[in-house]
């Protein structure tokens, strides 16, 4: 390791600069050996026992499937705790990580005979160990599964208000319809109703092959998201991204996932487009461990090559902070302290 006031090389710098990450996914965060672990325990079945072969698949719906069938393998409270606990300090250690907004789906641990505030309770104590031990801090987004359809996320949304936790800051919406499509248009009452009181509201949308600037569009103006999550195809319609762009709309965009689902390169990548015609974006790891990434390789290596010099990469992290929804006090901190230790790492720069 470098000492910490010698000269940085270009790969040091992007894993130290300090980071707000808005797009995980709790149950894409298992590392393999803990899910092989935990389904050992509890006496689940595994597409595969092998810590090594279990995160192999090449297409959206196959992913979706391996991360349904390792997020069953969490059944007590403490497997929350612990997977919470873990995904965070690799977060600390690998990237720097300061702050998560991190999604989960309570629909997928019902099966498993575990209520609303216990999965939020078993979260929330690796949470506070993790805050214990490294001060990084994490909030979490209850997400819509889309493919547990429209009436499940008005029920999402009623119960997040039914059961308010101080962590549970806004609702999103992951998954594909049993159809395989984002249709995000069908999901207008859990939205509505979220947005009626008053909770900060984000969607995937503009993500998968097929999916257009409209996806986009829908989520703006009939679901009323604060931010977008992926948003690639915005690519395809100039005004569109004019809009995004004078609005500031953020995108919570993910190297290591898009290039593994949809074929961009890093060099081509739509990431590095929408930065270069002026949208916000930030760089997140999605699911880390399905993907074989981390915090820090989406900057060493997703960041770096894909071109983005030092002051594009102190944009992408203040970007982050700007979207992410703590209090603006909080944010203001927040800001002044990445800038103090931005400006202090670029000035180590060789
Ligand atoms: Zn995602």
């Amino acid at each position: 390791m470098p000492m910490d006031d010698g000269p940085l090389t270009y790969a040091e710098f992007l894993a130290r600069v300090p980071k707000v990450e808005l797009h995980c996914h709790f149950p894409g965060t298992v590392f393999p050996a803990t899910a092989i672990e935990l389904a050992e325990k509890n006496g689940v079945e595994l597409p595969s026992m092998d810590p090594d072969e279990l995160y192999r698949y090449d297409s959206i719906t196959d992913f979706l499937a391996v991360l349904q069938a390792v997020s069953k393998t969490l059944v007590e409270p403490d497997d929350f705790a612990r997977v919470a606990y873990e995904t965070l300090a690799d977060g600390v250690h690998t990237g720097n990580l300061r702050y998560r907004e991190m999604f989960f789906n309570p629909d997928y641990h019902y099966p498993q005979g575990l209520s609303y505030d216990e999965i939020v309770g078993g979260i929330g104590d690796g949470i506070r160990r993790a805050h214990g031990e490294f001060g990084v801090r994490c909030n979490l987004i209850a997400a819509i599964s889309r493919f547990h359809g429209p009436e499940a996320g008005v029920a999402l949304v009623e119960t997040v208000l039914a059961h308010p936790h101080d962590l549970v800051v806004g609702i999103g919406m992951d998954d594909l319809t049993p159809e395989g499509k984002e249709a995000p248009e069908i999901f207008v009452d859990a939205y509505a109703l979220a947005n009626e009181n008053g909770l900060n509201v984000t969607a995937h949308v503009g993500e998968i092959d097929g999916s257009t600037p409209r996806d986009v569009l829908i989520a703006l103006d009939v679901l009323g998201c604060d931010r977008i999550d992926h948003g690639y195809r915005i690519l395809g319609d100039p005004e569109v991204v004019r809009r995004a762009r004078d609005e500031r709309v953020h995108f919570t965009t993910c190297p290591h996932s898009s290039v593994w689902l949809y074929g961009f390169t890093f060099e081509e990548h739509p990431i590095r487009q929408m930065f270069l015609q002026g949208l916000r974006i930030s760089l997140n790891t999605d699911d880390p461990p399905f993907f074989a990434t981390d915090l820090g390789k989406e900057f060493v290596i997703g960041a770096a090559q894909m071109g983005f010099a030092p002051e594009h990469v102190a944009q992408l992290c203040l970007n982050a902070v700007d979207a992410c929804w703590l209090p603006e006090p909080e944010k203001e901190r927040l800001r002044e302290d990445f800038c103090r230790e931005i400006d202090a790492l670029t000035a180590r720069l060789t």
